[in-house]
C-alpha cells in the first residue's frame, strides 16, 4: 500500500498489461548456439562511433579490442567471439529506418576462445579513477537502453559528489524480464558491481529499486545486499514508466531534477542492474561487454525465453532458436512495446541496448482505427512529463512545430502512455517522434547553413585580405618604379 507521501511522488503513468509471466519464471538460457557470423556496429552507444583498429583478414580472440573509443563521449567495441574479420562495411542498422551504418563482420571459428584476461586481484585497491578507466576500456554503457558510456557517468559522479546511487531494477516495460531474471540468478554479482561503482564514484550510499511485481528478484537482491548496510534494496510500485530516471529519482529521493540539468547535479545518479553486472564482469574477471541477456517474447514466439547471446547476433537467428512463427508475426519490436522500435526485418543485429526482441501478433497490437479526439484529457493525466499531448498533436498536425516545441515537445520522453490510454486510438507518440525528428533535422539544417555562411564569410574576408595585399604590393611597385625613374632622371641631370 502506498503512503500518501509516496503517491504524491508518482506523476502520471499507466498500468500496462504485463505479459511477463511467459519468460520471468524461466532460468536464463545460456546454451545459445554460437552464430557463424556476428555483425558488430561501431555505434552502439551515445556519442562518437568507435574507430576500427583491425583489418579484414585479421584473426581475433573473444574480448579483443576491435574498435577504440573516440573523444570524451564514446565507447570501444570488442570481439564477441573468436574468429576472422571478414568485412568492415555498411549494413542495415537495428533501427526502424534500417539505414546502413558501419559494422565489423566477424566469422566465428567455433572455439569461442577468450583473450588473456586483464583482471585485478582486488579491484577495491584501485583508485576510483582507475575503476572508471577499466569500466571505459571494457566498453560498458547503460544497459537499460540509454547506452550512455558508464565511465563518463562515474566520472561525473565523482566530480559532482554524488550522495545516492540508484540502481534501476524497475524494468517497467511490459513483456521484458531480462533484468528480473538477472536479479534472481546473479544477485551477488550485481551487488558486487554496485559496490565497485560506489568505489568508482567515491561515495557510499546506494538504493536498489525494484518494482513490486518481482518478489523473487527483490528477495534475492535483499539477501545479497544484507552484508552491506549502505546498500538498501526497496520495492517500488509497479507502474509504467517508473524506470524513467526523473520519475525514479523523485520517488526514491523526493528530489526533482530541474529541466535542462543532469541528475548528478542534484547529487543523484542512476545505473541499470545489467550495467552493475557488466561492471562486476569487467573488474573481477577482466571481461569486456561482449554479450547480454535478451528477452525474446510475444504471441508469435513458441519458446519465449531470456537468453544470453553474443552481441552482433542477428535477430533472425534469435527467432529461429525461439521458434518464432513468421506468419503470425504482425510486428517485430526491439525493446519493449511502449518505447521500443518497430523493425522492418530480422536481418539486423542485436546490440548493447537490446533488452528484448518481440514478435507480436495482430491481436497484441492496438487497433489502428483512429477516431476523432473526444477531449477526455486522459492523455494529459497520464503524461509523466506533465505535458498536454492533445495540444501538441493538434499543432503538429497543422505543421506548427514551433508551437509544439513551446508546449514542451523537447521534454517528451516518447514513453507512449498517452497513445496507450487514448480511447480514440490516436497515435500521439508517433506524432511526437515524427515532430522531434523534424525539429532536429531543421535545427541541423539551420546549423549547417549557418556554418556554410560562416565559411563563405571567412573565404570572402580572406579574398579581400589577399586583394588588399595585392593592391598594396602594386602601389609599392609603382612607387618603387617612380623612385627609380626619379633617381635616374637626377643622375642624367647631373651628367
Ligand atoms: S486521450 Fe485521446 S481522445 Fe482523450 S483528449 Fe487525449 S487525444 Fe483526445
Ligand atoms: S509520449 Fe510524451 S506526451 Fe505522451 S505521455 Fe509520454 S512524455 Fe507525455
Amino acid at each position: 500500500m502506498l503512503s500518501f507521501f509516496s503517491k504524491q511522488r508518482i506523476r502520471g503513468g499507466v498500468h500496462a498489461e504485463e505479459h511477463k509471466a511467459a519468460t520471468a519464471a524461466l532460468t536464463i538460457v545460456t546454451s545459445f548456439p554460437l552464430p557463424k557470423k556476428l555483425y558488430i556496429p561501431l555505434q552502439q552507444h551515445v556519442g562518437k562511433p568507435a574507430e576500427p583498429l583491425i583489418r579484414v583478414g585479421d584473426k581475433v580472440l573473444k574480448g579483443q579490442l576491435l574498435a577504440y573509443s573516440q573523444g570524451m563521449i564514446s565507447a570501444p567495441v570488442h570481439a564477441p567471439s573468436s574468429g576472422i574479420v571478414i568485412d568492415v562495411n555498411d549494413y542495415p542498422a537495428p533501427h526502424p529506418s534500417a539505414l546502413p551504418i558501419r559494422m565489423i563482420v566477424l566469422e566465428t571459428d567455433g572455439k569461442d576462445e577468450w583473450i588473456e584476461a586483464q583482471a585485478v586481484a582486488d579491484p577495491f585497491l584501485l583508485t576510483p579513477e582507475d575503476i572508471s578507466l577499466r569500466v571505459g576500456a571494457a566498453g560498458i554503457v547503460g544497459l537499460g537502453g540509454a547506452t550512455f558510456p558508464t565511465a563518463v557517468k562515474l566520472n561525473m559522479g565523482r566530480e559532482n559528489h554524488i550522495d545516492t546511487l540508484i540502481i534501476n531494477g524497475s524494468e517497467c516495460e511490459p513483456y521484458l524480464s531480462c533484468d528480473d531474471r538477472l536479479m534472481q540468478e546473479r544477485a551477488g554479482q550485481i551487488i558486487d558491481g554496485v559496490r565497485l561503482m560506489l568505489h568508482g564514484m567515491d561515495t557510499e550510499n546506494a538504493v536498489v529499486a525494484i518494482e513490486d511485481n518481482k518478489p523473487q528478484a527483490f528477495l534475492s537482491m535483499q539477501a545479497a545486499a544484507l552484508p552491506y548496510p549502505l546498500i538498501k534494496v526497496i520495492q517500488i510500485p509497479t507502474r509504467y514508466p517508473m524506470g524513467w530516471d526523473r520519475q525514479l529519482i523523485r520517488y526514491v529521493t523526493g528530489k526533482e531534477v530541474p529541466v535542462g540539468c543532469r541528475s548528478s547535479e542534484i547529487g543523484v545518479t542512476i545505473h541499470n542492474v545489467g550495467t552493475a553486472y557488466a561492471v562486476h564482469n569487467a573488474l573481477r574477471h577482466g571481461q569486456p561487454l561482449v554479450s547480454r541477456v535478451i528477452t525474446v517474447s510475444g504471441g508469435a514466439v513458441a519458446r519465449p525465453m531470456n537468453v544470453e547471446v553474443p552481441l552482433g547476433t542477428l535477430i533472425s537467428e534469435l527467432f529461429s532458436f525461439c521458434q518464432v512463427d513468421s506468419e503470425l508475426t504482425a510486428r517485430i519490436i526491439m525493446g519493449g512495446p511502449m518505447m521500443g522500435d518497430a523493425l522492418p526485418q530480422t536481418g539486423l543485429p542485436t546490440v548493447k541496448a537490446t533488452s528484448g526482441v518481440l514478435a507480436l501478433t495482430q491481436n497484441e497490437l492496438k487497433s489502428d482505427q483512429e477516431q476523432p479526439c473526444i477531449r477526455c484529457a486522459s492523455c494529459v493525466s497520464v503524461c509523466p512529463a506533465g505535458l498536454r499531448p492533445l495540444d501538441m498533436a493538434n499543432n503538429i498536425r497543422i505543421n506548427q512545430l514551433d508551437v509544439a516545441v513551446d508546449l514542451g515537445l523537447k521534454d517528451c520522453i516518447s514513453c507512449g502512455c498517452c497513445s496507450y490510454i487514448c480511447p480514440s486510438n490516436i497515435p500521439l507518440v508517433q506524432y511526437f517522434k515524427y515532430a522531434s525528428g523534424e525539429v532536429a533535422a531543421r535545427q541541423q539544417a539551420q546549423h549547417k547553413s549557418e556554418q556554410t555562411k560562416r565559411l563563405i564569410d571567412a573565404r570572402n574576408a580572406r579574398m579581400e585580405r589577399i586583394a588588399q595585399q595585392q593592391r598594396e604590393e602594386e602601389l609599392a611597385r609603382i612607387a618603387a618604379k617612380a623612385e627609380r625613374e626619379r633617381l635616374k632622371a637626377e643622375q642624367e641631370m647631373a651628367v
